[in-house]
């Protein structure tokens, strides 16, 4: 038989896109059109001013005018609230849809205009974007329309800018609201009643199916030749002319090749629907708050048409804005909950950045977010939600665990630029020793349409096929939201079990993760594991970009440990009202800021302008906290409030010696550092005089800024690509420089200037701490340009230090694999800690979060990363003024590293009481990380510790003597409920509930442990 094939799905194509797709819709009828512009600022009304049921207060009356098709609707970021008014012919068979083109582009789902359609009663019917643009007004369980015939529907349209639009990252003004550049407002190209075929809808999927998978399978298989033959035929006998019948018969040819069943061997697919929702990111905050109104109507009109789906949604903030602002919605979500089918995933108040939070801001993710989902649910989810998140801790697995949950799921690895991620399926152990079964869905992507060609790729991409056979396919329109469709729902049940893919199954992601586990552990007990952090090979640019992101972020992390820290004590000590509401409410300001698109920088200038003004804001309120707790504590101190600053006490220490060296140079010398800085203002010598090492490396110069082009191949905000640290340029140029006492300290001050651009760098000698410290002053006015500044210090090492959330994480130094290479920028919070076994030196900061270090011959250079100027999505990202601090502590080890790093962020808090709850250690080190009273209001103290060194710590713990002599601690996990042994984490508190006085504490690497004190005497007592 001669074989013709070959253009079969090209022809496919063809009569889909231009004979069967158009009759999906039959044109009934126009409709009449009103509009009514929100005016004034143009900020969203509620649904029911808009309505006209219930006038907001301040806001102008709707005033609906008719408005013609074709006609422009959308200035940038305004809403436009459209009346549609029609009729239906009664007798008119089969469903019938309200058809709306609101301007849309079809690539962007979720990306540019969105409309959220309502009856005249207020309630919500459905959102509306390029691929969800028709409402059903009558039919398969709809009805819009009344007795005779009519219907009234209202179209909160809402104008949110294309902004990622094609080509990529286009510089644009259009993300701050009322720019100049020009803008071409969204225009209503249709609305019109339409009658639906549901055989033409039916057919467009089987032959999406068949034609999918005919293009996936290799000509090799007789299965690719069996569905081009069906398809072929099924081409053949339909006709648009009687597209109706034509579209039975062609369904009626597909049905045998859709009905042969999987290989016994097939993989199996847990498919979810989701919608990867932003919570800001091109768009404001205001605006998800409707992105979810919209992308979870549809999830449950989904879940009511077809009761075989499941649908996830992550983001306990996100779950709390919809129940505050649509409490219909949220209202039909818990009865989905309660049914099992609407999940919430992830546990944590928002998918936050995933490396820079320090620990307890992830230990407050989880029990914010979880304590969220069981006041509401009653459930606590299980697994760590992360998919767009850019790298990952190696602490998570510990905290995960700490917190309850049993996996963690990300696919953002997937986006590496040079390393192909071994695993889908495995055990992911921490820098702690602590293993989370860990999967990354293999179609690389948090936003499946369920396409052959997706599913395809996840079984040929599937790392773990030798000893499993599942995993999880979250599809569903992403990022700012939109979630699945009908189109995908039905694909999904065409892929239940068909010859030729994997077997897919609709179901919780618990089950999944359950299944998936337990099959690993049959295959291998406990392999694969990947150990230690996940690196994101991309997007390093997020550690830097909207510097004030970070400060704010550290500064805020910094005042809540201080506030919590003496709001406990002063109710602990003085009977002081803990204030728990205004504390929460902080906490949760700061979580949702720590979204995976704000604290990393990645935002457009609406959402960053916003958030400065939040931090603003609350770390006053955090002032203010810590300033009445301090007056509770002492009453002196309340009358003039907290004394300002003063130097920490350094009894014995000698003024620093200043004297003049060769060609301009000066000396500087306290007896345990000198320093020397040459005439152009730059450290030539570092000298330890405890050990008598040099530590800037000869001819090297210690603090040298160095500019570098920043010009990203692409997604500018988030990355930092390698071709732009080839090429640093040093500022050598001094526009001043002098000499600078105060008090005991002395040292250097250097004002250089490059282009319209200012750096005012203050190097004190501080006597008497060993510390050799710079404060940095930036008037920023570069464009893609990233500014670092280079230490080289003379220790040859292979790996450095660089701390991370209840740790550090080692990295490589050298160059020698790709992957190594491929560590090119890295995260680091406090510290990085370099060492060659003799002498070790740190380099401490309040607010960086970017560094690079590599070995240089016999020595390492770190380079902090201070500022860059993308200009996407931002065009003014981060011009204005900067300050940073670093210190150099040459000697130091991890735990002076440690300390140091406290003490260099801590806030200005002087004259602090004795403190409340210490550790007396009895080996290695550990220190109180955090103290705050317990969430559920008993009274009880919680203090976390944690082990720094990755090593092994003994301790005992000391309380304030005020506090009860009945006092008694024990173990809980990170929401603080009690644990016992009976489970593979190890205990601090191997004797379980003690009092105080006699507990040991016994930490194993970088090991957290919560533990609870109670002070009530009538504890000891029962425990006697
Ligand atoms: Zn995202």
């Amino acid at each position: 038989m001669h074989n013709h094939l070959s253009r079969t799905l090209e022809r496919l194509a063809r009569v889909r896109r231009e004979r069967i797709q158009p009759r999906l819709h039959t044109r009934l009828g126009g409709v009449e059109v009103e509009a009514w512009t929100v005016p004034d600022d143009g900020e969203p009304v509620r649904a029911r001013h808009a309505l006209g049921l219930e006038p907001e207060a301040g806001r102008a009356a709707p005033d609906y005018r008719p408005f013609p098709l074709g006609a422009a609707w959308g200035a940038a970021w305004s809403t436009t609230w459209f009346r549609i008014r029609g009729t239906v012919d009664p007798g008119q068979a089969g469903p019938i849809d309200l058809v709306l083109d609101l301007g849309w582009f079809d690539h962007s789902v979720g990306g540019h205009c969105e409309g959220l359609v309502f009856t005249p009663d207020g309630t919500i019917v459905k959102g509306l974007h390029p691929r969800q643009s028709d409402i059903r007004l009558r039919g398969h369980g709809a009805d819009l329309v009344d007795a005779d015939g009519s219907f009234v529907l209202y179209v909160e349209a809402a104008a949110n800018p294309l902004l990622l639009g094609l080509p990529p990252f286009v510089v644009t003004e259009h993300g701050e609201k009322g720019a100049q550049e020009p803008f071409e407002q969204f225009r209503l190209r249709r609305a019109e009643t339409a009658a639906f075929s549901p055989e033409i809808h039916a057919l467009c999927c089987d032959l999406d199916v068949a034609g999918g998978l005919a293009a996936e399978l290799s000509a090799d298989e007789p299965r690719h030749w069996r569905l081009l033959r069906a398809i072929e035929e099924a081409l053949d006998v339909y006709d648009e002319a009687d597209a109706e019948a034509g579209a039975g018969r062609a369904r009626a040819i597909l049905a045998p090749v859709l009905a042969t069943p999987a290989h016994a061997s097939a993989h199996r697919i847990t498919a979810v629907g989701h919608a990867h929702m932003d919570t800001a990111w091109l768009w404001p905050l205001r605006e998800t708050v409707r992105k979810l109104a919209r992308t979870v109507s549809n999830a449950l009109a989904l879940l009511d048409a077809d009761a075989g789906l499941v649908y996830t949604m992550s983001a306990a903030q996100h779950f709390s804005w919809l129940e505050e602002h649509y409490p219909e919605l949220f209202a039909r979500v818990r009865h989905y909950v309660e049914q099992g089918r609407f999940v919430p995933v992830g546990g944590m108040w928002v998918e936050a950045d995933g490396v820079i939070p320090t620990g307890e801001s992830m230990v407050r993710q989880l029990t914010y977010g979880k304590r969220y989902f069981l006041s509401r649910f009653g459930r606590e989810p299980r697994e760590m939600w992360l998919p767009d998140s850019f790298g990952y801790s190696g602490a998570l697995p510990q905290l995960a665990r700490r917190a309850g949950s049993r996996w963690f799921l990300t696919q953002k690895i997937s986006w590496n630029d040079t390393t192909v991620f071994p695993h889908h399926s495995f055990w992911w152990e921490g820098i702690d020793g602590t293993r989370i079964f860990t999967h990354f869905p293999p179609a690389e992507t948090y936003a499946a349409e369920v396409t052959a060609r997706e599913l395809h790729h996840a079984v040929a991409t599937f790392k773990d096929k030798a000893i499993a056979s599942h995993s999880l396919l979250p599809y569903g329109y992403g990022d700012g939201g939109g979630g699945p469709t009908r189109e995908m729902a039905e694909r999904l049940r065409r892929f239940a079990d068909l010859e030729g893919a994997p077997r897919v199954i609709s179901r919780t992601p618990a089950e999944f993760f359950e299944e998936a586990e337990s099959e690993l552990r049959e295959a291998g007990a406990l392999e694969p594991v990947y150990r230690g952090e996940l690196y994101l090979e991309l997007h390093r640019g997020t550690l830097t970009s909207q510097a004030a992101m970070k400060r704010h972020n550290r500064r805020c992390e910094s005042l809540l440990r201080a506030a919590e820290y003496l709001s406990a004590a002063a109710s602990a000590l003085r009977g002081a009202p803990y204030p728990r509401e205004e504390l929460d409410e902080i906490w949760r300001t700061v979580l949702l800021h720590q979204f995976h698109d704000i604290l990393p920088g990645t935002s457009i200038s609406w959402v960053h302008r916003e958030a400065r003004d939040t931090y603003q804001a609350i770390e006053e309120r955090l002032h203010d906290l810590i300033k009445r707790a301090g007056a509770a504590l002492d009453g002196e101190r309340a009358e003039g409030g907290l004394p300002p600053f003063t130097a920490p006490e350094r009894p014995g220490a000698a003024a620093v010696e200043v004297a003049d060296g060769e060609a301009g140079a000066t000396v500087l010398d306290d007896g345990l550092l000198r320093v020397v800085v040459d005439g152009g203002g730059h450290v030539v010598s570092l000298r330890d005089l405890r050990s008598g090492r040099e530590v800037v490396p000869p001819g090297r110069r210690l603090n040298e800024l160095q500019l570098f082009r920043d010009e990203p191949v692409r997604w500018d905000a988030w990355d930092v690509d390698r071709h732009v640290l080839r090429h640093p340029r040093p500022l050598d140029d001094v526009t001043s420089r002098r000499v600078i006492r105060n008090g005991p300290d002395a040292g250097v001050e250097v004002v250089r200037r490059t282009g319209a651009s200012t750096v005012t760098l203050t190097m004190w000698l501080r006597a008497g701490t060993g510390r050799f410290e710079t404060e940095c002053a930036v008037d920023w006015q570069e464009r893609e340009r990233l500014l670092k500044v280079a230490v080289p210090v003379r220790i040859l090492a292979r790996t450095a230090r660089f701390e991370t959330q209840y740790g550090y994480v080692e990295r490589p130094l050298l160059t020698n694999t790709a992957t190594e290479e491929a560590m090119f920028e890295a995260a680091m919070h406090r510290y990085v800690h370099v060492d060659d076994g003799d002498f070790g030196l740190a380099i401490v900061n309040d607010t960086m979060y970017g560094a690079d270090a590599r070995a240089d011959g016999d020595s390492t250079v770190v380079r902090l990363s201070l500022l860059r100027g993308a200009r996407f999505p931002d065009p003014r990202a981060d011009l204005g003024t900067h300050t940073f601090r670093w210190a150099v502590l040459p000697g130091a080890d991890v735990p002076a590293a440690v300390e140091a790093a406290y003490a260099f962020n801590a806030p200005d808090v002087a004259g602090l009481p004795a403190p409340l709850v210490q550790l007396e250690l009895l080996t290695g080190h550990a220190l109180v990380d955090w103290v705050k009273q317990a969430d559920d209001g008993s009274g009880d103290l919680v203090v976390r510790v944690y082990e720094t060194r990755g090593a092994r710590a003994g301790a005992r713990l000391r309380c304030h003597e005020e506090l009860d002599a009945g006092a008694v601690v024990w173990e809980t996990d990170l929401l603080e409920r009690e644990i016992g042994g009976d489970d593979d984490l190890p205990l601090a508190l191997a004797e379980g509930r003690r009092p105080v006085d006699e507990a040991r504490l016994d930490l194993g690497p970088f090991q957290v442990a919560t533990l609870r004190i109670a002070t009530h005497a009538s504890l000891k007592e029962d425990l006697q």
